[in-house]
């Protein structure tokens, strides 16, 4: 039984304060909630943490009492008092929080077991090396990935991507176009968006990793066009479906995330149709929503879903839009926020899933409590072996 629930403060990445909910059964579980930065339109809404400790008083005492085990009853009584469909009232943050620590403590701590106990194969860590768009930097391009598809063991993977980070680092530095870090140690560089891809890949190369991108195209689109300015070029959705199909051929990409605006299903279906071998997948395009997802699957607008919870605001709601796109065929992708607390639930979660892949950084405490996460699950499990990829 839910003997207690608190409304607490914890640090960020971004050094300003997240939500985070502790809830008493037999001890106490916390989970703390991320936001984003380059958020979509059909997000759940985060609201302010004045607003959110309101809120929560409201709330707790209609959950104290209730079944931990009742994780679904407490989900929908979240939506039901919140009433609205993406949590703009009781803030998707403070649902999160409060489905999240049930979860945990439902789950007795081991999330990805009550999830899916029988779970046998792990995601490869998806690694974000070079950062630019909305997270800061001059790529358009807001994230260049890595993924060391020759690690046999988490342990590895974490290591090479590392190793890789580091690299880059160095070369860039040396030639002076090294800038500095983002708030998710996502290396900035004065290189444009091509240049930088073809740093990484042949960095990559080397370690017998392959590359990706999250484009997070909605936060360069306006009026119709997508402008690159570090390439001093602007291109209509036509050019940039050529562009994006270039890209991925000339780099090998693995995995192409957000290529258009969070609107245009036909143009992601378009690239999905002519790109063979690669991760097409929608992030803000489907908002961890299951109606949206739904629609992608409909028009066969990608092959791979990102799964984020705080873009839906339950835990069990998180697991269904990711059943939904498992279904269908779809890579699943778990994935951070651009700001973490030291919170590790995700890891937890995109193993229970199933995820082929886990976004969730490279260095930087937020991170590495996630990466530890993961390697301490694949020592929980009987015989781990890495997820299979395209
Ligand atoms: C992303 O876009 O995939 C991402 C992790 O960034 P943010 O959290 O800023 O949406
Ligand atoms: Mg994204």
């Amino acid at each position: 039984m839910i003997k207690d629930l608190r409304f607490l403060k914890v640090p960020n990445s971004k050094g300003t304060e997240s939500i985070a909910i502790r809830a008493m059964t037999d001890k106490y579980y916390m989970a703390s909630i991320p936001s984003g930065t380059s958020k979509s339109e059909s997000e759940a809404v985060d609201i302010q943490m004045d607003a959110a400790e309101n809120k929560f008083f409201s709330i707790k005492d209609k959950i104290i009492g209730m079944d931990e085990n009742d994780i679904e009853k407490i989900d929908d009584l979240l939506k039901q008092i919140d009433g609205t469909n993406n949590f703009r009232k009781i803030g998707g943050n403070l649902a999160l929080g409060i489905s999240m620590a049930v979860f945990k403590a439902a789950s007795k701590g081991n999330i990805w077991k009550l999830i899916n106990q029988f779970a046998t194969t792990f995601p490869y860590p998806l690694g974000n090396v070079i950062g630019g768009g909305a997270h800061g930097g001059n790529t358009s391009i807001q994230e260049f990935l890595v993924v060391p598809r020759k690690a046999r063991t988490i342990e590895e993977a974490i290591q090479t991507n590392r190793e890789i980070r580091e690299t880059v680092k160095q070369q860039m530095d040396a030639r002076g176009w090294l800038i500095g870090e983002n708030a998710e140690k996502a290396l900035t560089t004065s290189l444009d968006d091509i240049k930088t891809l073809e740093i990484l890949s042949s960095v990559a190369k080397n370690y017998g990793a392959v590359v990706g991108i999250d484009m997070a195209a909605s936060q360069f689109y306006f009026d119709g066009r997508y402008s690159y300015n570090s390439l001093g070029k602007s291109l209509n959705p036509a050019q940039q479906l050529d562009f994006a199909e270039n890209l991925a051929k000339t780099y090998n990409l693995l995995y192409v995330e957000d290529p258009f605006f969070e609107k245009d299903f036909d143009h992601f279906a378009q690239l999905t149709s002519k790109v063979k071998n690669c991760m097409i997948t929608g992030d803000d395009l489907y908002s961890t929503n299951k109606a949206l997802i739904a629609k992608g699957i409909e028009k066969k607008s990608t092959n791979g879903a990102i799964i984020k919870p705080n873009q839906c605001g339950t835990v069990t709601g998180s697991i269904g839009a990711a059943m939904l796109a498992k279904k269908a065929g779809f890579y699943l992708i778990a994935s951070h926020r651009s700001v973490e607390t030291t919170d590790n639930w995700i890891s937890d979660f995109a193993v229970g899933i199933g995820a082929h892949l886990i976004k969730t950084g490279i260095i930087g405490k937020e991170r590495e409590a996630k990466l530890n996460r993961l390697i301490e699950i694949w020592n929980m499990m009987e015989k781990p072996r890495m997820a299979k990829l395209v």
